[in-house]
Order: C-alpha cells, then structure tokens, then sequence
C-alpha cells in the first residue's frame, strides 16, 4: 500500500462545505467567517512519551485529537478544521482502520473536518494541527485575569495522572480513571460560553500548578488556591490521604480541564450557564497582586511540575 492509497483509504471521509479543497490537493484552501479570527494550536504525540507502547489505535487516535480541540477550547473557539501528519513504523491494516474510524467519530462529534496531512515511515508519532474560529477580540487568552477574579477548574483534577502513577506501578487502574487518562474530553462548549464570563482560560495540559502559573505570569498578578477546594474523585481524594502526594494533583497533567479566572459580578452567569447545562466547575482560589502563587494546605517546598525536557 503506498501513501496515496493509504490516505485514500483511511483519510478520505468525504466532502465538506468548509474546505474549497480538500485532502488530496497541495494546500487545503478555506473559506473563514468575516470578524472572525482563526486560532491555531499544533501538538505531537510521540510512542513511548505520550503514551505507553501497548495503547490502542484508536485510544491514542482519540486523545491526539482530543488534546488538540482542549488548546481550542480554552481560547473559547469553535473548531473548523485540523491536518494529520502520521509516521509509521509499518502499514498495518487493522491498526490503521481502528485509528481512523476513532479519528472520524471524535472529529464527527465535535464538527472538526480532516483538510490534509502528511505520512511518512518512522518511529510512531503523531501531529495534529487544529484551526477554528472565534469572534474578533473575544478569544480567552492567558493574559487577561484581574486581581480579585475567582478562580475556577472544571470537573475533577489528577484522574489521569493517578491512571498513569498506577500503570507505571503495575497496577490496574479503574476504568474511570483509565478513561480519564486515554480519552479526555475536550471542554469546547464550556470554552465557548465562558467568553462572555471569564477573563483568563488555560486548558490544563501540563498539570494544574504550572499552568495556572501560566495565567499569573503572562497577566502579571499573584493568586492563592486552597488544596481543600480542588475538586477531587474519590479514588484521588483516598489516595491523597494516604500518601499526602498533592504533587499527583497540582503537577500530574493530562487533565485537559479548564482552568480560568471569572470576576464577581459574572457570577450570577456563571451559576446560571452550571444550572442549564449540567456543567461543574468549582472555585479553588482568588487572585491577587501577590505576584505568587500561594498554595494553602501544601507544606512541601519543593517544586513539582512536569517538564518537557
Ligand atoms: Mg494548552
């Protein structure tokens, strides 16, 4: 199977009114909305780092995706369109299929429409490059917070980081906690309605301490979260009284839970948008003009965030 029928085969879902050209031309050539802006993000996933060698086509096709429209939905976009550049070790059939069938219902769920790639033999490892769209001047950025704002985190915190301690420690995680970590949601529709709600929006990809930092640097203000108020499974909540390691919850990542920063007086919006869509979100602290993070409950000096390298 060469690469042109492998794309035909796997890749080719179909037409769509997004695109002018599609997959099979040189370029995908898009019509955008006037006042909008296109918004971007691009991720790896690579064997090995980002996921352990025995997870299935079509988990890792899901959370390749899934992660991409997380970075989307913290800006509070609505998703377009997305390229897929795939490298190989081989072409298996069965494996390609699964990949593909799990890429489609994913994009298919959220509307996203696959204009392009790229595949090429190599060490496994997949990019994904998403576009969508949002109103002009009404993306959330990270840059935006005031002092006072509330700070709030949606669902719960650490459930993939515990899926991964366990799989790292030989022990089976639930499969609550496993979903957690193989198929994040991405939190679009919460995205999208906090545009008129909140200041600041991060996607917690990297763990809930390093990216709320995030927040505080690039909007220049300080913030004090208290440990008792981050939203926790009981699974987590057991282990962490147990072993006292809130590392798990405040560096673990992998949520791909919101996390944003709303003023007071939005918080009848808030409360109502929670009431009408079912939605959680739970406040876990407040800004301030500290210019630090100040994590009450948590007495261990030492700094416990992921780094890439
Ligand atoms: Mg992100």
């Amino acid at each position: 199977m060469n690469e042109f029928s492998l794309i035909e085969t796997y890749f080719n879902w179909g037409g769509s009114n997004l695109a002018n050209l599609g997959i099979g031309d040189d370029c995908a050539v898009i019509d955008i909305d006037a006042n909008y802006q296109l918004v971007t993000s691009v991720d790896t996933f690579i064997e090995g780092v980002h996921f352990p060698s025995n997870t299935s086509a079509s988990d890792i096709a899901y959370k390749s995706l899934a992660v991409n429209l997380s970075d989307l939905a913290a800006v509070g976009a609505r998703v377009k369109y997305f390229t897929l550049a795939l490298t190989l070790p081989n072409i298996n059939k069965k494996w390609l299929s699964q990949f593909s069938t799990s890429l489609k219902s994913l994009a298919d769920e959220f509307g996203i429409v696959l204009v392009g790639g790229d595949t090429t033999k190599g060490m496994l490892s997949i990019t994904i490059n998403v576009t969508g769209v949002v109103k002009k001047n009404k993306a959330l950025l990270r840059s935006s917070a005031q002092v006072g704002d509330l700070i709030f985190v949606s669902n719960t915190i650490g459930d993939a980081a515990y899926a991964w301690k366990q799989l790292q420690n030989n022990q089976t995680p639930s499969e609550y906690v496993i979903n957690q970590f193989n198929r994040p949601k991405p939190q679009l529709f919460l995205g999208q309605q906090l545009s008129d709600i909140a200041n600041a929006c991060i996607d917690i990809s990297d763990g809930l301490e390093q990216d709320l930092t995030h927040i505080l640097t690039r909007s220049n203000v300080g913030a004090s979260i208290n440990l008792d108020d981050i939203p926790l499974t009981y699974e987590v909540k057991t282990y962490i009284e147990k072993t006292n390691d809130w590392c798990l919850v405040l560096a673990g990542g992998d949520d791909y839970e919101l996390c944003f920063t709303a003023p007071v007086k939005n918080m009848n919006l808030l409360k109502a948008l929670q009431n009408k869509n079912n939605i959680t979100v739970t406040q876990i602290g407040i800004i301030n003009d500290s210019m630090a993070l100040t994590k009450i409950g948590f007495f261990d000096k030492q700094c416990c965030s992921y780094q890439h390298f």
